[in-house]
């Protein structure tokens, strides 16, 4: 822990004062224009990897980079994809996934969960991910599980399309989904082609979308 208050302090001395006329701007205003929905692995991190500032990006992390489908009884990752979409006006939402993803790892794995019940719950919501990635054919384990991060990146853009601030900025024309899967080891990222309905590398194709008005 000593590590991490020492971090602070040096943010205190260092990294605060460089940006001290962006945090005089942002201390009474957001306007973040991504929703950056990820992993809470320690290995993504959102900023790092999209080189933005405070202010930027407006973040969910949970264990899988899950969005449950919209429902009677929405809980905290639905309630701030509403707050960043009808209330922030986002206009781009990337939901983005990661290589050796525990979570993912479970599911293709069919890993015993009884001892995380929490966990085993909340991976129901890539459900639709797995149930396709079962029926398909993979030649080893790990490319079960590369093909199940990239599953459960689609089945999350499907069901982040059930929240009604989502389909109506749809429908509105004022926001693009972005499906992304990041390689830890290479600092690459894959993005799902609208187009193909494949995953092709995003530096080399800057433009492709995973669903736009
Ligand atoms: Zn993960």
């Amino acid at each position: 822990m000593q590590d991490i208050i020492e971090g602070f302090l040096k943010f205190q001395r260092h990294a605060f004062p460089e940006r001290a006329g962006l945090f005089k701007d942002l201390a009474n205003q957001q306007s973040p224009r991504a929703l950056f929905i990820s992993c809470s692995d320690s290995r993504l991190v959102p900023e790092l990897v999209t080189q933005r500032e405070p202010g930027d990006l407006f973040v969910i992390r949970n264990a899988g980079n899950i969005v449950p489908s919209y429902g009677p009884e929405p809980g905290g990752v639905s309630a701030s994809v509403e707050y960043a979409v009808a209330a922030l006006q986002v206009s781009d939402i990337v939901i983005c996934g990661h290589s050796d993803c525990g979570a993912m790892t479970a599911i293709a794995t069919c890993t015993c969960l009884d001892h995380m019940p929490a966990v085993a719950g909340w991976l129901r919501y890539a459900d639709s991910g797995r149930v396709v990635n079962e029926a398909r054919q993979h030649v080893d384990v790990p490319a079960k599980v590369a093909a199940m991060v990239r599953e459960n990146v689609i089945a999350q853009l499907a069901n982040i399309q059930t929240h009604p601030s989502v389909r109506l900025a749809l429908e509105e024309r004022r926001v693009t989904l972005h499906g992304w899967v990041y390689d830890i080891e290479s600092g690459g990222i894959q993005a799902f082609d609208n187009r193909t309905g494949k995953f092709v590398a995003l530096a080399d194709n800057p433009s492709v979308r995973a669903v736009s008005h």
